[in-house]
């Protein structure tokens, strides 16, 4: 079992396999994209399965595989299937805008992933036109309902609450957990991500502020030991008599510390870079090692080397700090990684 240095048990990386995506999402890419990554310096199959064989052998034991959008990525059921495959491994999951879903889901669940997070912010199809830049809702609600009939569980749902746009559906969105066991949580904006940038600051709706909605609904808090999220960030509630539950994602740009004492992750970008933290801006990278030769053992060396210099919050003045095993050198810098990569 990996522990950092303030005791954190890791055992969680979070993997995007893919810069692209087929969504433009408004707080998220800009319409006409981001500079994309050459094909040549996305990570193979085979180097993804290498990190996460080393990664494993320290105690990841949770995989969860994300974007850009990663149903788009060449390969991503032979992928999958590869990680589920690797000893140590026992949890793979994975985060989607659900438009391609429907389509994969069965092969997907038959090649070992367990469970999925579909981002999903409207019940309006011409609101999903807005916020998305596709006409995609139809197909979303296709894939989640595939992904629950080929057993994907527990279906989480993801919806970004945006003050002019669908605060006023949290209601609905919350209903939809009376009859389906589905997990619908709701995600304050990170107001200074992606494109969230551009939006007015007026668009954040403070978690506070949703979960006083939700208890305007009659939802009470779920204990701890009976919440669907693991160590993850949410914290959760349910309907009375509802079979699914609510959750509510605090942004990172607010008050990161409870989410950050609680931190069991590892990210990795598409291009190789392992970050300690999801706000580091400083990585080492493995993409460059396996290309110059490393052996399995000088992988690991670098993922506890991540490990061990994960910082205790990620928006502290100098958390980024990070040393390349082996060579005594500061870590490469990846500079800011952008948010389609990072969110899942
Ligand atoms: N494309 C996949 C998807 O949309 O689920 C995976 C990648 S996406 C970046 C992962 C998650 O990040 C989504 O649930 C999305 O809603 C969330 N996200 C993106 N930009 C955000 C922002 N500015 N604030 C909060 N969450 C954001
Ligand atoms: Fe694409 Fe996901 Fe970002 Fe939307 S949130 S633009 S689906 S990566």
């Amino acid at each position: 079992m990996a522990r950092d240095r303030f005791g954190r048990e890791i055992n969680y990386m979070r993997i995007s396999v893919t810069d692209r995506c087929n969504l433009r999402c408004m707080y998220c890419m800009p319409p006409d994209g981001v500079p994309l990554i050459s094909h040549d310096d996305i990570l193979r199959h085979e180097e993804i399965v290498r990190v996460v064989e080393a990664a494993a052998r320290l105690g990841i034991s949770h995989i969860r595989i994300t974007g850009g959008e990663p149903l788009l990525r060449h390969g991503i059921v032979s992928l999958v299937r590869m990680i589920a495959q690797v000893p140590g491994i026992s949890d793979v999951s994975m985060t989607t805008n659900g438009c391609l879903l429907g389509r994969y889901a069965e092969h997907l669940a038959e090649a070992g992933l367990k469970r999925v997070n579909v981002s999903m912010d409207t019940l309006r199809p011409e609101r999903a036109r807005d916020i998305t830049g596709h006409d995609c809702l139809a197909q979303v609600l296709q894939g989640i309902e595939v992904a629950e009939a080929c057993g994907l569980q527990p279906i989480k749902i993801n919806t970004v609450v945006l003050r002019s746009i669908n605060l006023d559906e949290i209601q609905d969105l919350a209903m939809l957990t009376r009859l389906r066991p589905w997990h619908v949580r709701f995600i304050e904006l990170m107001p200074s991500w992606g494109a969230a940038a551009s939006l007015d600051p007026g668009e954040v709706v403070p978690a506070e502020e949703i979960a006083e909605r939700l208890r305007g609904l009659g939802a009470k808090p779920v204990a701890a030991n009976c919440n669907p999220g693991g160590a993850g960030p949410a914290r959760y509630m349910r309907l009375p008599g509802s079979k699914g539950t609510l959750g509510i994602v605090g942004s990172e740009d607010g008050n990161p510390r409870g989410m950050c004492e609680r931190c069991n992750r590892l990210r990795l970008s598409s291009d190789g870079k392992l970050y300690a933290c999801l706000f580091s801006t400083v990585a080492v990278d493995l993409r460059d090692m396996m290309r110059s030769g490393a052996s399995i053992d000088e992988l690991c060396s670098a993922i506890r080397g991540a490990i061990s210099n994960k910082p205790r919050y990620g928006r502290d003045p100098g958390s980024a700090r990070n040393v390349r095993p082996g060579t005594g050198h500061g870590g490469a810098s990846g500079g800011r990684p952008a948010l389609a990569e990072i969110g899942g």
